[in-house]
């Protein structure tokens, strides 16, 4: 079977491979559909960065080189434990994230931080290949209506349910979201599902266009050095800023940006993958009071939860997916497209099959 394997910085390889077979409490799974994020291309060009690549990892077992892809949705065809037959033929969405369960983290329940986490794709073979194996606690089953092409897209959703999660926002409260890519949309989502009212700030205007699709109350175009951003957000919240802000474009500016229009003792959850270290001022923080959350990943049941909202139509999905492609042709369709500037892609769908 085909497999796009991560050997190194700007060295990723479509290569054949044998079909997985599985451990005990494991599944086989037939992907259905993996997609494509940003943290792929990045660890392509500025790699290696979370893959796993000098010693193997403790859970996993395993180290470079690795299947990429951490967003999969699939099928299950197989089990080895006669117990998880009832898994067989069900669509699941992977929960990539394994933890040890008995460090100091996992067992103060928070599993998002636990150091010897394995994340498919990542530190163990992802979902860029026609079938995978991977352990059946952690396989989220799908309702019947959620289609294929949607499954793989709760784990980004995943990633925005847990960044809500660590506000602790209460329905009423004023978010700003700076920057609506994929996982921008969907926390923006999360957000008014929960009650919350949301100012989306991007700078691209088909971003705007889908925030406003999704729910916000106001849109804010962005210009670079744009000195009336605070003075806008004052504008659409009474004089007083924002409850919180959240921080999803990982640029180099957008965190000054979050922390500067959140209001006096407001909350900054900070969800972007920075790749530049950015630069601001920490006497905003200290001087007024500001409280800055750092979410990754995910905890246990986020995945369960994002599921379920994508099933109950909360969360749209659909409009997230720019186009499907095979795995045979995922690095100049899928890879190459992605690393363009002025690209206007969400999230691209591989078909491994
Ligand atoms: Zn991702
Ligand atoms: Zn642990």
């Amino acid at each position: 079977m085909k497999a796009l394997v991560y050997h190194g910085n700007k060295d990723i390889r479509l290569e054949n491979r044998e079909k997985p077979i599985p451990e005990l409490n494991e599944a086989l799974i037939k992907i259905k559909y993996t997609s494509l994020c940003a943290t792929d291309i990045e660890e392509w060009q500025y790699g290696p960065l979370w893959i796993q690549s000098e010693t193997p990892n403790l859970l996993s077992g395993k180290m470079a080189p690795l299947v990429m892809g951490h967003e999969i949705g699939g099928e299950v065809v197989d089990v080895l434990n006669p117990k998880n037959r009832n898994f067989i033929g069900k669509r699941v969405a992977i929960n990539n994230i394994l933890v040890c369960g008995i460090c100091y983290w996992c067992k103060s329940g928070h599993h998002a931080v636990c150091p010897s986490m394995a994340v498919a794709g990542l530190s163990a073979d992802g979902g860029l290949q026609e079938y995978m194996t991977w352990p059946v606690t952690h396989l989220v089953p799908v309702p019947n209506n959620v289609l294929d092409k949607h499954i793989s897209l709760s784990e980004p959703t995943t990633v925005a349910v847990h960044g809500v999660r660590r506000s602790n926002i209460k329905p009423g409260d004023k978010a700003a979201v700076v920057g609506c890519g994929t996982i921008g949309l969907l926390t923006l989502q999360v957000l008014i599902a929960s009650g919350v009212e949301v100012i989306a700030l991007d700078i691209k205007e088909e971003n705007l266009k889908l925030a406003q699709i999704f729910g916000a109350k106001e849109v804010i175009k962005v210009v670079p050095n744009d000195d009336s951003l605070t003075e806008k957000i004052l504008q659409f919240t009474n004089g007083i800023g924002a409850d919180y802000v959240f921080e999803t474009a990982g640029a180099e500016r957008t965190p000054e940006i979050a922390i500067n229009i959140a209001k006096r003792g407001g909350t900054i959850v900070l969800l972007g993958i920075y790749t530049r270290k950015p630069k601001f001022d920490f006497n905003q923080i200290v001087g007024l009071e500001k409280t800055i959350i750092g979410s990754v990943a995910s905890s246990i049941n986020d995945m369960s939860f994002a599921v379920k909202m994508i099933g109950n139509n909360k969360i749209n999905v659909d409009p997230l997916i720019s186009s499907t492609i095979k795995l045979s042709n995922v690095i100049e369709n899928g890879f190459a497209k992605m690393l363009h500037k002025d690209k206007n892609i969400y999230r691209i769908l591989v078909d491994p099959s």
